[in-house]
């Protein structure tokens, strides 16, 4: 067991983190202010950078790396900004790797490459109005006809809905109930019948574009089938490793307002001194250092465990669900350290609060990943419906 990053790791973490602490704090700011995603430019220069599908086959126009670089990539952006990262999130550890080990080599090609030089982004719709953490309750249906897929539905909650090029829909491909009829489609977004409902105004997460979209008899080929039904576990396995890169967005909120906030404390002074020389400061800071090492050991470990492959259920599902749970605690920590300028939004702090609340949301809820490791602790499923 070895708890340091080899050479090459920390050189990767070291060029990225001087890049996004050098140029990108100011574009932060504007997308807060303005609420609207990356510009296509940028997301280019990401991927000239690299910096898109690190953990992609190098054959797909990947770098060929390992979801661990691709998780410390996304870390250093994602201190800077969740929106600015999203696109990483999206072509690293998103419903593209669904794509990429379980969709037809022609889709692969086409999808992949596109992914990592910046042209396109994908985004998952899963969630429908009433089906969140039932998942298995999702209706949108997907009929098979003269080697087409006809989509009629909707989804709800989409992370880049009517902005992404494309998108994975979970959908019924077959008439059996529950898990067993569900597989996935990729849409893309100029597909007739396809709409989008208006973007929705979140508590966080400014600059990640959000929507509804609506299905009506949207016709696409058949080997835009990335599962056929059956498939529910296939997706899941894939969404493990989604899990991670969750985690990890929560993890660099808490790891960005811990370093914001350390440089606080130590200039701000009340009482004729810095207020780092109270020890309730002192106490509070050291806690949250240690959550912050501790989620991001458990993302490493379901990462390094998972070696090329996914990362499991269990790793994964401790990782996001503490990482979700300190997040919000850290930067809560970091607004009250910072007192009333910790609640201006002239400071990142309050911002990077807001979105850390969404992880615990997003991907499924903080007492869902519980039900999954006492699951996995005790080898079996429960039954949420008897
Ligand atoms: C910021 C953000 C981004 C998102 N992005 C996407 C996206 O890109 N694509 C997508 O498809 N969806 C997305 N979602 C939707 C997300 O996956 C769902 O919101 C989530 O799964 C919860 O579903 P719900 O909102 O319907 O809540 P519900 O399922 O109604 O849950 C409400 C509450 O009840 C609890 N609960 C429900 N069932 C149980 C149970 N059996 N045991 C214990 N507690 C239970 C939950 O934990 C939660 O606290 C996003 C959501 C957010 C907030």
């Amino acid at each position: 067991m070895d708890f340091q990053l080899s050479q090459e790791q920390q050189q990767l973490r070291e060029s990225v983190r001087r890049y996004a602490r050098d140029k990108l704090p100011a574009v932060a700011e504007e997308i807060e202010r303005t609420g609207k995603p990356p510009d296509p430019e940028l997301v280019h220069e990401f991927a000239d950078m690299g910096l898109l599908g690190v953990n992609v086959a190098e054959s797909l126009g990947g770098l060929g790396l390992g979801n661990l670089e691709a998780l410390l990539v996304l870390e250093e952006v994602a201190q800077v900004s969740a929106a600015l990262a999203f696109p990483i999130f999206e072509s690293s550890v998103g419903p593209v790797r669904a794509i990429e080990h379980f969709g037809t080599p022609s889709l692969r090609e086409h999808v992949l490459p596109a992914v990592c030089r910046g042209d396109l982004q994908v985004a998952v719709a899963m969630s429908e109005p009433a089906a969140g953490t039932a998942l298995t309750d999702l209706t949108t249906r997907g009929e098979l006809r003269d080697g087409q897929v006809v989509l009629n539905g909707s989804k709800r909650w989409c992370s880049g809905g009517g902005h992404a090029g494309g998108y994975v829909v979970y959908c019924r491909l077959s008439k059996d109930p529950g898990a067993r009829g569900i597989g996935a489609v990729y849409v893309e977004k100029d597909s007739p019948g396809l709409s989008f409902g208006r973007q929705e105004e979140l508590m966080g997460f400014r600059g990640v574009p959000s929507s509804d979209i609506y299905f009506d008899d949207v016709t696409v080929p058949e080997e835009n089938i990335i599962v056929p039904a059956g498939g529910f576990k296939k997706l899941m396995q894939a969404f493990d490793l989604e899990r991670c890169g969750n985690a990890t967005m929560a993890l660099a909120q808490a790891a960005g307002a811990l370093q914001d906030v350390l440089e606080y404390v130590q200039e701000r002074q009340q009482f004729g001194k810095p207020i780092i020389d109270f020890q309730a400061v002192q106490i509070r800071l050291a806690e949250m250092r240690m959550q912050v090492d501790a989620a991001r050991l458990l993302i490493h470990r379901a990462a390094c465990n998972a070696e090329q492959g996914l990362p499991s259920l269990e790793e994964s599902s401790i990782a996001k669900c503490y990482a979700n749970e300190i997040a919000r605690t850290v930067t809560g920590n970091a607004v009250q350290l910072m007192g009333g300028y910790g609640y201006s939004k002239e400071y990142a702090a309050e911002r990077r609060m807001r979105d850390a609340w969404g992880w615990g949301i997003a991907g499924g809820t903080i007492d869902i990943q519980k039900i999954n490791i006492t699951s996995a602790m005790v080898g079996r499923r429960f039954d949420q419906r008897r």
